[in-house]
């Protein structure tokens, strides 16, 4: 009789464990080691295509390892989205998130991955946020009110209790109130404010987070107050000309980054506009720039954390499989201790 099983793990029980433990916690770990170079991450797997609808649609797996003095963890999330799935009332990405025995190497746990992603992304915003962010804030806004936006507002409320009031915009007026509404139930302390456009939702507040699925940049640096933080968390929001002015750029991962020209940034680091820290030939201030490093950098501080003051700062995360594989590996050993989930034979 084959004893082989996993653990599987459902929205709720994947929730139940995220409230018991500290995700931002579990990012910042993880940033920690891999500016220390214990974390592996494989080149992703891609595949997109077009759905009947003619919708961009697309599969991505992902790859990662952190070697801890404890012991190695292994894992993958499969992340697949079509960008019409909320017109079938059904969100953008779902996939599931896997850890792995580092004996047997056989998958060990399987867990629904749409809402650990975005809490994942969050947790990573929430630890630029700390480090990046002005010293003092109370007001957030998000542009682009699916859910990525709600899993911020869980996060942010968390992290950041004195945030009280929040701004959002998005190119759906409805998905926009549907937000509100959701905010005014499930975090009632909040403020919430439509803004009538993104430009006066970017002027509203200290701190903006881009949580579209915005394939054209539409942020210039002109929109930025002196002292803005800006988190660029989806993929094509902010101008190159914005990049190029900010007071600092930070990244995830630079290599990642740069290996994508079809997100801003990656183009300027390959077009040249743009160098990693400490590249030769590096551009002149007024003639291109540099990206100040990674958080994971700014963290352990071999690169100098600045706050946004005469000018306005960027974060750009390319989404790293690490951040996935440290929170799946917090999610498991939070599902041992509760005894949730159910137990798949799989022969
Ligand atoms: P979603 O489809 O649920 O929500 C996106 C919202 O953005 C929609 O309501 C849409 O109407 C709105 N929108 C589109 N263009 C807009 C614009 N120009 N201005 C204002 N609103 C606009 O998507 P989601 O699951 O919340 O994901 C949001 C984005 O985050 C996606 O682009 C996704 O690729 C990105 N993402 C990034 C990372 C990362 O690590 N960097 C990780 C996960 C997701």
């Amino acid at each position: 009789m084959s004893q082989e099983s996993l653990l599987f793990l459902n929205r709720t029980a994947v929730v139940a464990c995220l409230e018991k433990l500290d995700p931002v916690g579990v990012a910042a770990d993880v940033l920690r080691a891999q500016a220390a170079g214990r974390t592996e991450i494989p080149a992703e797997g891609y595949l997109p295509w077009q759905n009947s609808a003619g919708a961009y649609s697309r599969a991505i797996a992902m790859l990662g390892a952190l070697h801890r003095p404890e012991g190695s963890v292994y894992g993958m999330k499969l992340i697949n989205a079509a960008v019409d799935n909320p017109s079938r009332g059904i969100e953008r990405a779902g996939g599931l998130s896997f850890a792995f025995d580092p004996e047997t190497a056989r998958p060990k746990l399987v867990a629904e991955a749409g809402y650990l992603s975005a809490v994942r992304t969050a947790a990573y915003t929430m630890v630029s946020l700390g480090s990046l962010g002005p010293e003092r804030f109370d007001a957030v806004t998000l542009l682009g009110t699916g859910a990525l936006a709600r899993a911020h507002v869980d996060l942010l409320v968390r992290a950041f209790p004195a945030v009280t009031k929040m701004v959002v915009y998005d190119l759906s007026d409805s998905r926009a109130r549907e937000m509100i509404q959701w905010c005014a139930t499930t975090h009632p302390q909040l403020t919430v404010d439509l803004a009538p456009d993104a430009q006066r939702a970017v002027a509203a507040t200290p701190v903006t987070v881009t949580l579209t699925t915005s394939d054209t940049p539409y942020i210039p640096a002109s929109w930025m107050a002196p002292g803005t933080f800006l988190a660029h968390v989806s993929l094509d929001d902010v101008t190159e000309e914005a990049f190029l002015g900010a007071q600092a750029v930070y990244g995830d991962d630079l290599t990642l980054i740069e290996e994508n020209p079809r997100r801003v940034l990656g183009a300027l680091l390959q077009e040249g506009k743009v160098t990693a820290p400490g590249t030769e030939g590096a551009p002149a201030r007024g003639h291109g720039r540099a990206v100040e490093g990674t958080l994971g950098q700014v963290l352990l501080g071999e690169v100098p954390a600045i706050r946004p003051s005469d000018g306005y700062v960027v974060s750009n995360p390319f989404g790293m499989s690490i951040l996935d594989v440290g929170l799946i590996d917090a999610v498991h050993r939070t599902a041992i201790q509760l005894g949730v989930g159910q137990r798949l034979d799989l022969m």
